[in-house]
């Protein structure tokens, strides 16, 4: 795992190349259009307006001053102020009518964004969620979002796109009203060279210089923060983990005061803290560096404009109010450079994130699904077998199953058993598809599994995993999997598995909310009360394969043994694998398979299996006979 967010991190801080981020910004632009084609509009007019404004002041300012000096009459010299009044607002009330749409517009596209992402991982292949590097790539983009504020309304936003496009309208405008200066000729007799295209090539050169090099410093400075930020996001993750999830959570309080493990938390806790402000100074650090350079150069060039624009008015090249226009663009053409330079990092700060959310989007299905509807039976008689099946892990060198052949019998209870790790789980997480073998083949009715629809042959299957979920929703939804509960039978599922005595004391019975994440009257579950809400749930599923991985783990004795009774009854005659440790759980079952290092090593029923001296089987027998016999009179109820 340490390895893998290594790999990432190191894939990600490689140098990467303009164009590649620019093609980044333009993918960002174009989903953008797409989730909310109101956005790109309205950022675009709003940047308009914003530039837009300072013009109106400057253009009239120039010729107010210029009528004044003229000796012009106040009717003249009355509307243009009146026109600049005007105009000015007209743009202010725009540009902030603009901004509130675009929060809204803003707000719709961040949701949309978080919709977009959530359906990705609730349709993605199951194996693709077990993946280490998918695992990380989520939490990347969700500390991204969460911390940084990095989502494509923002990548797209305030600090972006909208000073982009301002700081390219204002380049334009600027170069529009200082354009005149540049041919400006004035006395050549008495400046020959100031009234020549001297200058004027030198000004221009200056100005390109100063693009280049604003664009280049912004660039370098934003790749030096990311690197920076993204350290810090890691050490924010360690951070939260410990604070977030382990002080404050009961699960973790036994041991962290039975351990004493305060101190331990404590020194975790102030050396992330110790990093993150590290991090945190060399970031802002970085940041001033970088801007002041960004800044020292508009003000040089500034400075290099006001001295052209004043030795051109001296070769008497235009009057005071062209000065003051003149002057005043060229002030405002270093600002949007430097806004457009500013803008154009802080988009590609945030490449790195929409990096995140597009290898989210680009995720491709792991496993094929196939076109053949699955046959409805009312009699089950679904037949699936192994055939030579062997299967690794992405990424493991150790097979988890190998060369594995078995039949599951219609109707049959087959018991999976033998030691951690022999690939029991494995197992069934083929069965069920999650995983497609990587070698051989499984068949239900004779037909390859992957060649039936995904859905329908997932529908074949009730399951409780050894680590099942519940979920913060009402007991009835929980049951039913679906917010459209029928009562009745969600009731007689949660009788079955043993849960009524506990269901009569739920004074909103199935409308009761388990846990309290969103309902401070919802109930706190016992292990073993879930496990028998998750095995409700899968009585309710009501399908012809009931797969119970170690379901009564964490029940009490009786609570198990009532299970066990009723067993056959649940089950009916459904097909039905059950995987337990406890071997004599399992007697109750036709047939019993033991698992050692991925293979079968024995099947059959109880009595020939530990009729078969020396046997793997006979052994687990013994070593657990063994241990209850040593206990009270209470645990000879497993053995019974
Ligand atoms: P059992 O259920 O019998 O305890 P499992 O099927 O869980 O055994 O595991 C079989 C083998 O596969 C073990 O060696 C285990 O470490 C490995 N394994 C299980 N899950 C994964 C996984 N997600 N990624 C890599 N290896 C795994």
């Amino acid at each position: 795992m340490a390895e893998q967010t290594n790999v990432q991190t190191n894939t990600k801080q490689k140098k990467r190349s303009l164009q590649h981020d620019l093609h980044a910004l333009w993918r960002a632009v174009k989903l953008t259009q797409k989730l909310e084609p109101k956005m790109l509009p309205l950022l675009a007019c709003s940047a308009l307006c914003e530039a837009a404004n300072p013009f109106v002041g400057l253009y009239f300012s120039a010729r107010i001053v210029d009528g004044l000096l003229s000796g012009a009459a106040a009717e003249t010299i009355v509307p243009l102020i009146l026109w600049t009044l005007g105009l000015t607002l007209f743009f202010h009330l725009l540009g902030k009518g603009l901004s509130r749409a675009r929060e809204v517009v803003e707000e719709r596209l961040y949701s949309r964004e978080l919709h977009l992402v959530d359906a990705v991982f609730l349709k993605t292949d199951y194996e693709n969620l077990e993946n280490p590097r998918i695992q990380n790539l989520a939490r990347d983009y969700r500390e991204g979002v969460n911390m940084r504020g990095a989502n494509l309304a923002y990548a797209l936003g305030d600090d972006s796109l909208r000073p982009l496009l301002q700081g390219a309208f204002t380049i334009v405008f600027a170069a529009v009203f200082a354009l005149p200066l540049f041919f400006a000729g004035g006395d050549a007799a008495a400046h020959p060279f100031l009234a020549g295209p001297g200058p004027a090539i030198l000004m221009a050169l200056a100005i390109l210089c100063s693009v280049f090099l604003s664009l280049f410093i912004s660039r370098r400075g934003m790749q030096k923060s990311w690197a920076l930020a993204r350290g810090m996001l890691r050490v924010n993750r360690n951070f939260q983990y410990v604070v977030g999830r382990l002080i404050t959570q009961y699960q973790s309080g036994k041991e962290l005061r039975l351990y004493r493990e305060q101190g331990l938390f404590g020194r975790f806790i102030s050396r992330a803290l110790n990093t993150c402000t590290d991090l945190l100074k060399k970031e802002t650090g970085c940041e001033a560096r970088y801007e002041g350079l960004a800044a020292g150069i508009s003000a040089l060039l500034s400075g290099l404009s006001y001295l052209f624009v004043a030795l051109k008015a001296l070769t008497g090249a235009f009057g005071a109010g062209m000065v003051i226009q003149y002057a005043g663009a060229i002030t405002r053409f270093t600002t949007g450079l430097t806004d457009f330079a500013g803008a154009f990092s802080n988009a590609l700060e945030q490449v790195p994130y929409l990096e995140d959310l597009y290898a989210i989007l680009d995720l491709k299905p792991v496993l094929y699904s196939g076109t053949l509807p699955v046959e409805k039976r009312d009699d089950n008689d679904y037949v699936i077998e192994f055939h030579h099946v062997s299967f690794r892990y992405p990424g493991a060198s150790e097979w988890a199953l190998r060369d594995l052949s078995m039949q599951l019998k219609v109707g049959k209870h087959l018991a999976v058993v033998g030691r951690n790790g022999s690939g029991k789980t494995t197992f069934i997480k083929l069965l069920c598809r999650l995983y497609d073998p990587t070698e051989g083949e499984i068949t239900l009715n004779g037909i390859d599994i992957r060649k039936y629809r995904y859905e329908e042959y997932l529908a074949i299957f009730s399951v409780v995993f050894q680590d099942f979920a519940l979920f913060s929703f009402p007991l009835g939804q929980n049951v039913a999997a679906s917010t459209a509960v029928d009562e009745p039978r969600a009731k007689k599922c949660l009788d079955e598995a043993g849960f009524s005595d506990r269901l009569r004391t739920l004074p909103k019975g199935l409308a009761t909310p388990l846990y309290k994440n969103f309902d401070p009257d919802g109930v706190e579950v016992s292990g073993g009360e879930a496990q028998k809400i998750a095995i409700a749930r899968a009585l309710y599923k009501n399908a012809p394969f009931v797969v119970l991985d170690e379901p009564t783990a964490a029940l009490d004795p009786l609570s198990e043994a009532e299970i066990y009774e009723r067993f056959g009854e649940m089950v009916g005659d459904r097909t039905a694998v059950y995987i337990s440790h406890r071997l004599s759980s399992c007697r109750f079952c036709d047939d019993i398979a033991v698992f050692d290092r991925g293979q079968i090593v024995q099947r059959g029923s109880h009595e020939t299996l530990l009729s078969q001296k020396g046997s793997l089987y006979e052994k687990l027998w013994n070593a657990q006979a063994q241990y209850y016999a040593t206990h009270s009179k209470e645990d000879e109820i497993y053995l019974q």
